[in-house]
């Protein structure tokens, strides 16, 4: 290496030799991804357009969740009114950003909704929509905002909402609590400089409480599913983890989707992505930014995250696999 540069200052490459070399195929540049759950209708038009530039070829956006940001009890017709603006919505989306938006139709159980049974009613008419593409976001919650909902209630709800995933034939996006515990989020404390607009003093007793919070809501979930018939390959457990991983991808055969777009808060990082495909393969690996307004994220994050995956070995099929062809099948 050294005497093949015409300089007189030493550059990098004479001086490390050819071993810090990086190479990427160029398939990794153009590869296009979908996001199969985010809320970017709460986004701004330079954030969904960030998308298109990325190599967005697909998203779907969950109608109604966290970043509706509930402080009043919530009533069954403003779940709606959140359906029915990211309805009204989506078609100046699609025609103003170069990639296929799609919704997520669910009732979240992040605060306890008044009068459910009207919107578990209507659900199955929203569901036959050509708009919409999932149940989401579901999922059980340890602890509510503003309104606690009781586990039992929860737990029907969510078999409820299974049923009709099952029956429309859609994929179910399921929402797991973070595990905050031992975690130091500095931008959670209030007086800090808070990356998450969500008032925590109005938060509600936990309903899941001891060791393992993350997994036991995930073990209701999977538990729910069956109970209700939903296929395992029309369930997409969100926000996931190394805790979480062996139960997911050894007893089922659910996917299990990384969120990459806000790992101050999750503590999951692309590393974390490439050591759980590494143990146990990427057949039901995805990947999902749910970037939204109500928290600090970072749109270019899945893009990164695909670079970053193979800075940590993966081949770009791999990749390609995880960001295109399972989210690909999932919402065939
Ligand atoms: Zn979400």
């Amino acid at each position: 290496m050294t005497g093949r540069y015409p300089t007189k200052r030493p550059i990098d490459a004479a001086v490390a030799g050819s071993d810090t070399e990086f190479d990427p195929p160029a398939e990794l540049l153009s590869m296009p991804w979908i996001d199969i759950h985010n809320h970017a209708h709460t986004l701004s038009w330079g954030d969904r357009e960030k998308f298109a530039l990325s190599g967005c070829e697909q998203m779907v956006m969950m109608a109604a969740a966290y970043y509706w940001l509930p402080y009043k009890p919530v009533a069954a017709d403003d779940v709606r009114f959140l359906w029915d603006d990211a309805l009204n919505r989506l078609a100046q989306i699609r025609q103003s950003h170069l990639f296929d938006a799609k919704l997520g139709i669910g009732i979240h159980t992040g605060t306890r909704v008044k009068d459910v049974s009207e919107l578990l009613d209507l659900m199955p008419d929203y569901c036959a929509l050509d708009e919409v593409a999932a149940v989401g976001e579901i999922g059980i919650t340890a602890s509510q905002h503003v309104d606690g909902w009781r586990l039992a209630e929860q737990k029907e709800m969510m078999r409820r909402q299974f049923e009709i995933a099952r029956d429309a034939n859609l994929p179910a996006i399921v929402h797991t609590p973070a595990d905050l515990d031992g975690v130091d989020i500095p931008d959670r404390v209030r007086g800090g400089l808070p990356g998450y607009e969500l008032d925590l003093s109005m938060q509600q007793d936990p309903v899941l409480t001891g060791e393992n919070v993350k997994l036991q809501a995930t073990e209701l979930d999977i538990a729910l599913k069956d109970e209700a018939g939903l296929p395992d390959d029309q369930m997409v457990i969100s926000h996931g983890d190394q805790q979480i991983a062996p139960t997911v991808l050894e007893t089922t055969d659910c996917y299990l989707s990384f969120t990459v777009s806000y790992p101050w808060l999750l503590g999951v990082t692309a590393e974390d992505v490439a050591a759980v495909i590494k143990e146990y393969g990427s057949e039901r690996v995805l990947i999902e930014t749910d970037s939204a307004g109500i928290l600090r994220g970072d749109v270019f994050s899945f893009k990164r995250t695909l670079f970053e995956l193979y800075r940590h070995g993966l081949s770009e099929e791999t990749i390609k696999q995880v960001a295109y062809d399972n989210p690909k099948s999932l919402l065939s």
